[in-house]
């Protein structure tokens, strides 16, 4: 006795595998984003995958607190690194590198790249699901 009765058309045309943002399964196209962070010395990433709600909120966190890259080079520059979180660095604080690349339309790249600090670091991480992609 095998339960298969119960998949319903609904159910076929959603995507198979859960997005990383939501673990849940869902409708439209993936989009997938490569968090990374330099962090003493250790550079930690990998990728992950955002169902298009997701990967809204992600793009709208990039701009917010990273700054965009554009043919490598960054479109607001600061003399001196700042937290993209709280806006502040001390000048001997330890601090972490962000680095997020995301194909929103599987055509363009879009680069972001900012820094994080000591304390906003473990809020940045889980904003860029790098968490996630550490466990996989
Ligand atoms: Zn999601
Ligand atoms: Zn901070």
């Amino acid at each position: 006795m095998v339960g298969t009765g119960t998949t319903t058309r609904r159910e076929a045309i959603m995507a198979y595998d859960p997005c990383d943002c939501h673990a849940q399964r869902f409708r439209g196209k993936s989009v997938y984003a490569y968090p990374a962070e330099i962090s003493l010395g250790q550079r930690t990433g990998g990728r992950v995958r955002l169902c298009p709600s997701g990967a809204a909120s992600f793009c709208d966190w990039a701009s917010k607190h990273l700054d965009e890259i554009s043919d490598g080079v960054a479109t607001t520059t600061h003399e001196q690194p700042v937290c993209g979180l709280c806006g502040e660095l001390g000048p001997t604080e330890p601090v972490s590198r962000l680095y997020l690349t995301l194909y929103p339309d599987h055509k363009t790249r879009h680069d972001y790249s900012g820094w994080a600090c000591a304390r906003c670091a473990t809020q940045a991480r889980s904003a860029m699901l790098l968490t996630f992609s550490l466990a996989t």
